[in-house]
Order: structure tokens, then sequence, then C-alpha cells
């Protein structure tokens, strides 16, 4: 089902509500005018006098008459009966298009449900949730390492900091790490150093400014020899920026990637990934999930997918999900190791070591490659480095 369907049973919907209010309003219209109308006419008889209520009673009857033949409420409750099909139609296809069966996917798998509760935790914690993590762990009754709380805790106010425009926290953090940082390839530390210079300039004191260059940007000079230039320049421009021609130093932005890359470079040191691994697993489900409830359509029994070892097709997930190449043999249907190494057979084809093991009988005599006609010795293969 397309989303275009969706659209347009909602734009059936919209339609039908139009046009059932506009009926309502009409009939309702129209009933108060017969009533305005029979009032003003009983008005101008007056209530004096037996003629005059005789009058007054024929009007009240012929009221009562072309109500009856309007019958105001059969017609409302129609119209609301033809809004309740239309969205009850409405509801089903929402249901049918955005709302599936996740259930039919899952898969009773082992789980060691304290380490489960650990990773929930943890990634409560990972998301700055430090209050529902502490909750969560008090109901689940795990035991969540509280170094991880206290990393993210720590991780999550000097990151505060930058986005507030206070430069120092990170600095500290980054002045203390300076070598881990160099080591990673990170010059962090130096896009700190220039923002917090940056905002020295822009309160025009350069003598300050000056010694802050000497100080901490002089450092950095040999390996970032152009960046160095370009701030020492900037110190002729210092309080009036404006100015200034090395525009990309005042941009509002800057601040915002400061500290995504502190929080990159905070995770790395820390040996954890940068994007937390219960998230990152159900981003991953997520994506091939639809693919699974496919084929659980056409499985013909449910204990199939419980049995199976494997997905009988390969699920691509996106280059964000996709850390380091694996190979697995096509033979042995196994993951390639140390031990057991993926080879390139001289037609091009690649097997895992064992297999070719096995075809060539421990290397006793040449072997037909399973995917091609040529034939192949394991003098002749070559180990395949992943
Ligand atoms: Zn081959």
């Amino acid at each position: 089902m397309e989303i275009k369907t969706v659209k347009d049973a909602f734009d059936h919907v919209v339609k039908k509500q139009k046009l059932t209010s506009s009926k309502a309003i009409d009939l309702v219209n129209h009933v108060g005018k017969e009533i305005e109308q029979a009032i003003s006419a009983i008005q101008e008889n007056g209530t004096d006098g037996d003629v005059a209520s005789k009058l007054n009673h024929e009007i009240l009857l012929n009221l009562k008459k072309k109500l009856k033949e309007m019958v105001p409420v059969k017609q409302l409750e129609s119209c609301q009966k033809e809004m309740n099909t239309v969205i009850g139609k409405w509801v089903k296809t929402t249901d049918k298009f955005f709302i599936e069966d996740i259930s039919k996917a899952y898969r009773n798998v082992d789980m060691e449900p304290h380490l489960l509760s650990e990773l929930i935790a943890n990634h409560l914690y990972r998301e700055a949730l430090f209050d529902i993590g502490d909750k969560f762990i008090g109901e689940a009754s795990c035991q969540a390492s509280i170094e991880m709380k206290q990393l993210f805790q720590m991780m999550y106010e000097i990151h505060g900091a930058l986005r507030a425009g206070k430069p120092e926290p990170a600095l500290s953090w980054a002045m203390n790490n300076h070598d881990a940082l160099l080591q990673n390839g990170s010059y962090l530390e130096l896009k700190l150093h220039r923002i917090k210079f940056v905002e020295i300039l822009k309160e025009g004191n350069r003598d300050e400014a000056l010694l802050y260059a000497r100080a901490y940007l002089t450092p950095f000079a040999p390996i970032h020899k152009d960046e160095f230039q370009r701030l020492s320049a900037s110190i002729i421009w210092a309080g009036r920026l404006d100015q200034l021609p090395y525009t990309d130093f005042l941009l509002p932005t800057n601040w915002e990637k400061l500290a995504e890359e502190f929080a990159q470079q905070f995770c790395n040191l820390k040996g954890q990934s940068s994007t937390g691994p219960m998230g990152m697993t159900v981003a991953a489900g997520g994506q091939v999930l639809p693919i699974i409830l496919k084929l659980m359509t056409v499985l013909t029994a449910k204990r199939e997918w419980h049995s199976m070892k494997q997905v009988p097709f390969p699920l691509d997930l996106h280059k964000e999900f996709q850390f380091h190449s694996v190979f697995v043999c096509p033979v042995l249907r196994e993951q390639g190791s140390d031990d057991n190494p993926p080879m390139l057979l001289p037609c091009g084809h690649v097997l895992s070591k064992q297999s070719t093991m096995k075809l060539s009988k421990n290397s006793s005599r040449s072997f037909k490659c399973p995917y091609c006609p040529l034939e192949a010795l394991t003098s002749e293969c070559k180990q395949l480095h992943i």
C-alpha cells in the first residue's frame, strides 16, 4: 500500500466531514428559522383573547407538523452514521499502513535478563535520562555500573556548558587528555582554544589575546601552521570582528558543532561508541523489520521462523550500521575468523580456508570451485585480509 492511498482516504474523510457539517448546519438553521417564524407570528397575534389563543395554537400545530416532516433528529443521525462509516474506513486504512503486528517477527531468544536490564539502564544514562535510569535500576533490581552514570553525567555537564558558550570545562578536559587526543588525530583542543581566543578578541582586549595566543595557540603552530597564522592575524581585528575576513571563526553554529565533536571524542577516549549500543541495535532492527515481516507472510508455518538459523537472503543495512567487513563462507555458511580466513581461489571466487581444505581432502588433490567449472589447488589460493 502506498502513502497516496492513506492520503486519498484522509482526503475523503475531510470532504465527507465538510459535507456532513454543512448539511447539519443547514438543517439546524432551517429548524431555527421555522421556530423564529412561529415566535414572531405568535408575538404578532399577542396572547390576549380566545381568537389569539386559537391562532397561536394553530401556529404551534403547524410548526409541529413541519418539524415532523423534516425529522431533523433522523437526518442528523444519518449524517453522523455516514461520517462514522468513512472514519471507520480511514482508521482501518491507517492501521493497515502504519500499525503492523510486529510480534509476528518475534523469536524466542535466550537472553540474560540482568544483562538486558543493564543495557537499558546504560542506554538511559547515555541519553542523559539519569533520574529515569536510577528509577529503572531500582525497579528492575539490576546492577548498572555507577561509573557509567558518572561518566555520562560528566560528559553532559561539559557538553551543556559548551552549548551555553562556556568552553572552560571542555578545555580543561581536553588539556588533561592532550596526548590521547593527538594520538587519535583530533585537534579538538586547538578548536576549543580558538573559540575561547575569538571570545577574547570580541571583547577587544588585544594584550590579553596576545598572551592567550602565546600560551595556548603557539604549541599548535608547528602542526597547524595555517590555522595558527590566521588566528595570529586576527588580533589586528580585536574589538571590531565584524570586519574580520575569517568569517568561519564567527559562525553561530561553531559552539554546537564543537559540543558534538567533544561528545564524540569523550566517548572515544572512554572506550564507548559515540552512539549507544542499544539505540544502534534498535535502529538497525527497525530498518530490517519490514523485510522480516514480509518474510513472515510467505512462511507457511511459524515454527519455520523459530527453527531458522539464518534469514534465507542477505539483509543489507545502511552505511551507518556497517562497522567492518564480514566474510561468511558461502559453503560452510560460517563467519570467517583468524583460524578460518577467507581464501581467494584462482578463478576469483572466495571460500573459507576450511572449505578449501575439505574440498581438497586436506590439500591432497585439486578441487573444483563450487561456483564455476575451474579447478584449483590449495597452494594457488591466497588468503584475504579483511
Ligand atoms: Zn570459481
